[in-house]
């Protein structure tokens, strides 16, 4: 059985945050995919142009053979659900053992996804810590059992496990931030990602 994951996100824009933790995800694990997809339509978000962060994915991500980008959202005319994504992904990579890796402050509002009870059981959830409030790597773990219970509760199960990353302080919204404040992004994001972003006058009050 293959192993392969998805990362699903904004990505609006992607940033090295995204990138260590999906390197993290297929060394620790031995993936032989990562599956990145771009959600269409967020539930809870509004975002750029689909086919600008589809653009600034393919750049970040184009030198890794382990990285692909999937556009099984765009065809989506409503609101995007993991679930269905999910469903629709083992139907076209049959044997596969899926992972799902995630920011622990997405991974705490799973039990609140459409169909999040049926989706936690569908795939292992590798955790990246990240920074909700103010706790530290070692309270990252508590949060997850926290989450886990929740699903106990309701007599259903969840497999997950943490990345072993650090704290990684950068955010898409930091991003779009410094961007409107016309500020350097040039750590956070890879030179080709930062390129496309002042060439399309991404995030400024004149955006595309
Ligand atoms: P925004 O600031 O707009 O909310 P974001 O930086 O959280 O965006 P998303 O594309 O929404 O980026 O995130 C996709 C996934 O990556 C989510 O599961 C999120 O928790 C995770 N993630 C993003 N950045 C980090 C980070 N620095 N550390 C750990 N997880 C992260």
């Amino acid at each position: 059985m293959q192993k392969l994951a998805i990362f699903g996100g904004t990505f609006d824009p992607v940033h090295w945050g995204h990138l260590l933790i999906a390197k993290m995800a297929l060394t620790q694990l031995h993936l032989e995919q990562i599956i990145w997809i771009p959600s269409k339509n967020p539930p809870h978000k509004q975002a750029a142009l689909f086919e600008h962060r589809v653009a600034m994915l393919d750049i970040a991500t184009k030198n890794n053979p382990a990285f692909t980008v999937s556009l099984i959202e765009r065809e989506c005319s409503g609101t995007s659900y993991s679930i269905n994504t999910l469903i629709d992904l083992s139907a076209f990579y049959p044997n596969t053992h899926w992972y799902w890796i995630i920011g622990l402050d997405a991974f705490q509002t799973l039990p609140r996804w459409y169909r999040g009870y049926e989706l936690a059981q569908m795939c292992d959830w590798l955790i990246a810590p990240r920074q909700v409030g103010g706790e530290t790597i070692a309270q990252t773990e508590s949060i997850c059992n926290q989450v886990e219970k929740k699903f106990r509760e309701k007599s259903h199960t969840i497999n997950w496990q943490l990345l072993h990353t650090p704290l990684v302080r950068v955010s898409s919204s930091i991003i779009r931030e410094l961007c409107r404040q016309g500020c350097s992004i040039d750590d956070l994001v890879p030179k080709s990602v930062g390129l496309y972003i002042a060439t399309h006058n991404l995030y400024t009050h004149n955006s595309e």
